[in-house]
């Protein structure tokens, strides 16, 4: 079997066979021992208006992760208005574009902002948008502007099954379970055997990670 990629997952388990980016909050509670592989950065749930102090702070914490995120604009869910998210967020993808690493993006309800700060950007690190559930349309959108898709335990189906193969990533997320359940359920709504998802998901991630 190959080696699976959780490419977002918020669990502090290791499964075998499996490689996971764990996330890391720049928060005000950040754990005392960092993972190998992970994700950092400030999020629009777990900060007021003193991320600008908070990030400072917590450069290094950055500057030693893989992947810059969860990052990203929530409408539904924040303590701050949606133009101070749009400043942090610009802020995380102008570090991103510093630092060279990829982008792990959390995005609700808020996708015409976020292609808005794309066009302005224009990254040349991956933007890897997870936990989509959105429809076809939006994924079509995203992936015309070159980013990669990263599919939880709940995703729409019609959209996995049409997303192009060179764009796709799945994770776990709050998901308790192991990736490979994951991979068991894209595997059946694609109609790709488990060994052949596997073999393109492990090529997406080296892509975006490279
Ligand atoms: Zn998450």
């Amino acid at each position: 079997m190959n080696v699976l990629y959780d490419i977002h997952t918020h669990n502090d388990c290791d499964y075998e066979n499996v490689i996971s980016v764990r996330n890391v909050f720049v928060s005000n509670s950040i754990p005392a021992e960092l993972p190998t592989l992970y994700s950092a950065s400030v999020h629009p749930w777990y900060v007021g208006r003193d991320w600008k102090k908070l990030l400072e702070e917590n450069v290094g914490i950055i500057e030693k992760s893989a992947f810059i995120g969860e990052c990203g604009l929530d409408k539904l869910r924040s303590h701050l208005d949606i133009d101070e998210q749009i400043l942090l967020f610009s802020e995380m993808a102008q570090i991103a574009e510093r630092m060279g690493k990829p982008m792990i993006i959390h995005c609700v309800k808020v996708f015409s902002e976020l292609l808005a700060i794309h066009k302005q950007i224009k990254p040349s690190v991956p933007w890897i948008i997870h936990g989509f559930r959105g429809k076809p349309q939006q994924m079509n959108q995203l992936i015309s502007k070159g980013m990669y898709i990263s599919f939880g335990i709940n995703f729409n189906a019609e959209s996995l099954a049409l997303c192009p193969t060179d764009k796709i990533l799945l994770e776990t997320d709050e998901y308790g379970g192991s990736v490979l359940d994951v991979y068991r359920k894209a595997s059946e709504v694609t109609h790709i055997p488990l060994e052949t998802l596997a073999q393109f998901i492990a090529h997406n991630y080296l892509d975006v990670k490279k």
